[in-house]
């Protein structure tokens, strides 16, 4: 099927069913939430009307799949035990609690190892989630790409490959590319997407890739800043941008933006990329 699929962060403020209306009142097709307050704290109890009568619109407006993105504060790979066990606590929580939307998509911040090391943090991570994972979960765990700020892991393609090579369920994980975070991590997508497709073909699998944060970004490549731009106003720039939603090997893939926008500006956006969604037209491939 011929179409974007495309959408962005809402509130979960107000449940399920007025996340699916804002996403439609946007003309977008799947979205991404926080599954409790970003920096942590406890999540809102599941309202089991608001999610059915979500369900029902989502069935009938095809909406998804949902990219649910855990909390920030969540570390899986801490130097201290208890929050370790806190990362696994809140994750086991989400995860139980995201089976009442079957089939769709949690993503993680694969964690920072606060001085560890990185070999250390892989191993934290990648026990954690062995610990978390269940064979009968429907929600397929993503982890995302990361800029490398401060100590965080999952900045390199390596570095997440080794995470995913340690994982005892490899079919309930996946990777979440963001674009912002890529070129702050210093690949890159403006001269060079095909080798950076290739790169991570070559290191995780292509196969493994399961969404994108499609974001511009504020700083130069390399900068390991993170901070996000609007489509077209950063350093990545809209061709690019436009680029990457029609290359043939991602215009499948659900596109999330997490730019500084509110809802107009979101509108806007989506209906750019939209209007410039022609997947493999124009372009040549040596
Ligand atoms: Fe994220
Ligand atoms: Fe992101
Ligand atoms: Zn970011």
């Amino acid at each position: 099927m011929n179409q974007l699929h495309i959408g962005n962060h809402l509130s979960s403020a107000r449940g399920y069913l007025a996340m699916g209306q804002e996403a439609l009142s946007l003309k977008t097709d799947t979205f991404a939430f926080f599954t409790r307050n970003p920096r942590g704290g406890k999540a809102k109890d599941l309202n089991i009307k608001d999610i059915n009568q979500f369900l029902a619109l989502k069935k009938k407006n095809r909406l998804g799949p949902l990219v649910a993105h855990a909390p920030y504060t969540l570390n899986p790979c801490a130097a201290k035990e208890d929050l370790r066990v806190f990362a696994y606590e809140i994750m086991r929580e989400d995860l139980r609690r995201l089976e009442y939307t079957p089939g769709n998509y949690y993503n993680l911040h694969p964690g920072s190892h606060v001085g560890q090391g990185t070999a250390a943090g892989i191993e934290y991570t990648a026990q954690l989630l062995n610990r978390v994972l269940k064979p009968e979960q429907t929600t397929t765990v993503l982890l995302e790409t990361m800029a490398g700020k401060g100590t965080e892991i999952g900045r390199t393609f390596e570095e997440l490959a080794a995470i995913l090579e340690r994982i005892k369920l490899p079919q309930q994980v996946g990777i979440c590319l963001d674009t912002c975070h890529i070129w702050d991590g210093g690949y890159d997508i403006v001269q060079h997407l095909d080798d950076v497709l290739a790169e991570f073909d070559h290191q995780i699998g292509l196969s493994r890739l399961r969404a994108i944060h499609l974001n511009d970004s504020l700083n130069p490549r390399g900068s390991h800043k993170d901070r996000h731009a609007r489509i077209g106003e950063g350093c990545i720039g809209l061709e690019t941008l436009v680029r990457i939603i029609n290359e043939p090997r991602l215009c499948k893939l659900p596109f999330i933006l997490e730019t500084p926008n509110d809802h107009d500006g979101y509108a806007k956006e989506i209906a750019l990329l939209r209007s410039r969604f022609q997947p493999g037209g124009g372009t040549v491939h040596a």
